[in-house]
């Protein structure tokens, strides 16, 4: 079958939900590293990938979502709560310039104190320091509970962040993006089609969004794929405008859910059907932080980007080790035959057009 497919999608074309299924189910690796090969030179020049410096900034670890999954949060009132002040912030920020970094995502939890001016405030004083850094400012998850902690609707709070100069509410807390996962593992945070249509607004507003996925839960295959399959859809009906994916891999140490990590056979091949199937996302990213230096071994799978991240509380309190031996990280991809190019932070689709780019 595989060569059947093969020559599909030599012709531009693309794989089903199916036939996708089948492949994970019966490809080989080298089958599927040659597939995802071919949708990736579809952007992208073999054997080169891009990277950047970043790092992520919990500004609370205050949450009342309470996900099982998840050895980050706190509930409010009990020990060990924070929301770090405006000059904690800035120096977290500085902590990552110091290592050369140049872009910046926040993320935090669902503190039921905040309103909408403590974000756009705090975004808007933060851009103002640091003019030359780029700013993931939330993830849709959060834009979902603020929006509805302030009754405010999702198209209006949209307006209101993007009025204040936000270009990016990236597409994390995602997880597993079908409502069967959602009802075992985090009942209060959203449901899916929510989800959706909060990026759409996102997106409307004209801020940038992008799309995630986690594996290595307790998910099945079924799930993984009805994510991918929402996302494609998603993606098409907004002719390209996510600008990127990433998948990574549940750390599962120190969780109510617990578990064991995914193997990183199991990521790789899971990297491949993404890149096979998700062929309107541009940019394939894979995952430094939840796999270290292994995760450039990704690229030989159809990844394209990845990022070299400084730090990121949620992921660490959950068992990752973050390095700061970039070269070391960086050499193992080199010593894979890959010419790796540091680059410039991305656009937001209303600030390159919206469509899907050519070719190279
Ligand atoms: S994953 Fe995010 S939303 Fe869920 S409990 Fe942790 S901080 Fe809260």
């Amino acid at each position: 079958m595989w060569e059947i497919l093969k020559e599909r999608l030599q012709g531009g074309g693309r794989v089903s939900t199916a036939e996708a299924m089948a492949l994970w189910n019966g490809a080989s690796d080298t089958e599927l590293m040659d597939l995802a090969g071919i949708v990736r030179a579809r952007y992208h020049r073999p054997d080169h990938a891009s990277y950047l410096i970043m790092a992520i900034v919990n500004y609370t670890n205050v949450c009342v979502a309470r996900c099982d999954y998840c050895a980050f949060y706190k509930m409010p009132g009990q020990s060990g709560t924070y929301l770090l002040s405006f000059e904690q912030v800035c120096a977290l920020i500085d902590a990552v310039v110091a290592l050369g970094g140049e872009m910046v995502g926040f993320n935090g939890g669902f503190h039921p104190d905040l309103g909408i001016e403590h974000y756009t405030d705090l975004f808007s004083r933060v851009r103002a320091r640091y003019p030359e850094m780029t700013f993931y400012e939330m993830t849709v998850a959060e834009f979902m509970f603020v929006a509805k902690r302030n009754k405010v609707p999702y198209a209006e709070a949209a307006k209101m962040f993007a009025d204040c100069g936000t270009r990016w509410i990236t597409g994390g807390g995602s997880e597993i993006l079908v409502d069967s996962f959602r009802l075992r593992h985090s009942p209060g945070k959203y449901k899916v089609e929510d989800y959706y249509a909060a990026q759409q607004a996102i997106l409307d507003a004209g801020m940038g969004s992008t799309g995630t996925m986690v594996i290595g839960f307790d998910e099945s295959t079924e799930e993984r794929f009805a994510h991918i399959e929402r996302l494609r859809r998603f993606q098409d009906e907004n002719k390209g405008r996510l600008s990127s994916f990433l998948c990574w891999t549940y750390k599962p140490y120190h969780t109510e859910l617990g578990g064991a990590e995914v193997p990183l056979s199991e990521y790789l091949r899971w990297l491949a059907i993404c890149r096979i199937y998700l062929d309107n996302i541009v940019h394939i990213r894979t995952s430094v932080l939840t796999r270290n230096q292994d995760a450039l071994v990704g690229i030989r799978y159809g990844a394209n980007d990845f990022d070299l991240p400084t730090e990121d509380e949620v992921t660490r309190k959950a068992g990752a080790t973050i390095s700061h031996d970039f070269e070391q990280i960086l050499a193992s991809g080199r010593a894979l035959g890959l010419q790796l190019e540091r680059r410039a932070a991305l656009l937001p689709w209303s600030a390159r057009g919206g469509d899907i780019p050519a070719a190279p």
